[in-house]
């Protein structure tokens, strides 16, 4: 299956250094960056929540920075969550939770070679608190299948003390289904994606007909369940199913959301607001934008051409 070589291919090339930095350095257009990142600064993070907030739309930050090795770079990383939560404070729009973070633990030192779930932990923390006192909440994004197991004990150690640390769930993985009813408690904020890392068969879904179907029976435990259901797809089908079943289970708009990533389907993104749905943006800002937009090539091809063409044309 030619696609799936070139999926493969280009997750690959998401975690190959050499590549990111000829292409990091390359004179990429800016508009090509910037359809799908808000910009580098916080400043570029608060200006592009502002205008979705104007459409009437909520937002998640990410940070870009992941596979952190240093201690350095970890601190950098909750830095930059620090003062962005306050930035946005300041201009009022983490008020009721319009704003909040989404953090991957292996940017704030999950990787590190001694103490690391400890110290991301200890990271994530302190950005809890910030939130807190922000008015708004904080989800755990998910990663590659290794990390699963210490990332779910991390939100279980962060939800002692903040119990809406919000938790990723990926369709693709064998585990999530049982995940998913684990999870489904009062109060328990779930993000359900389909995933976005090359995973082996031996404990992923493979082919997308198999991993849509697992999104579906994960999406009837988590919207019969007590939590917060997050519907996080661009899927249009799964975003049909996701509202009947919502209609089915009586379940209010404010009891569940929907999110998609910042520059894809954004007419869709508004209908479901104007349609009286939550919608959440995810919007990642910060220079370390490479593996981000190449995770996001291998999702849909033609997006890879465009990429590659306005990398040939300059
Ligand atoms: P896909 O199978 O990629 O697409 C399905 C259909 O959606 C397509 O056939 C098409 O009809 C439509 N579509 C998709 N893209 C476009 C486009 N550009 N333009 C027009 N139509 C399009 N993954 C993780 O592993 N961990 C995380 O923590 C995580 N967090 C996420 C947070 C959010 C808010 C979102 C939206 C995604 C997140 N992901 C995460 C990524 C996710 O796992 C998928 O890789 C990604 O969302 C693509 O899957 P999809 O459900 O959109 O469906």
């Amino acid at each position: 299956d030619p696609s799936a070589a070139l999926r493969a291919g280009l997750l690959g090339l998401s975690r190959n250094d050499k590549v990111r930095r000829v292409v990091q350095n390359a004179p990429v257009s800016r508009d090509v960056v910037r359809r799908y990142v808000a910009g580098e600064g916080t400043s570029d993070a608060v200006e592009a929540t502002t205008g979705l907030h104007g459409q009437g739309l909520l937002g998640t930050l990410d940070f870009l920075g992941e596979d952190c090795t240093d201690l350095e770079g970890a601190r950098h990383t909750r830095d930059a969550y620090l003062d962005v939560l306050r930035a946005l404070s300041d201009a009022g729009l983490t008020e009721r939770g319009g704003v909040e973070v989404s953090v991957k633990l292996s940017a704030i030192g999950q990787a590190l070679p001694h103490d690391g779930h400890k110290i991301a932990v200890d990271h994530a923390r302190e950005i809890c608190a910030a939130a807190a006192a922000a008015g708004t909440t904080v989800t755990i994004d998910m990663e590659d299948h290794t990390t699963t197991d210490d990332t779910l004990e991390g939100v279980r150690e962060l939800r002692a003390d903040f119990p809406w640390v919000g938790a990723v769930l990926q369709a693709y993985l064998r585990r999530t289904e049982a995940d998913c009813r684990d999870l489904a408690t009062a109060g328990s904020r779930i993000r359900l994606c389909k995933g976005a890392y090359d995973e082996p068969g031996s404990v992923a879904y493979l082919d997308k007909a198999h991993v849509d179907l697992s999104y579906v029976r994960c999406l009837k435990v988590l919207m019969h369940g007590d939590g917060y259901p997050m519907v996080a797809s661009h899927d249009p089908r799964l975003i049909q199913i996701a509202g009947s079943l919502a209609d089915r289970c009586l379940r209010a708009s404010d009891s569940f959301e929907y999110q998609m990533l910042y520059g894809i389907r954004p007419d869709e993104q508004q209908r479901l607001s104007d349609a009286g749905h939550q919608m959440r943006i995810y919007v990642p800002y910060g220079d370390q934008w490479y593996g981000y937009l190449v995770r996001r090539m291998a999702e849909r091809p033609a997006n890879a051409m465009f990429f590659a063409r306005s990398l040939i044309s300059r």
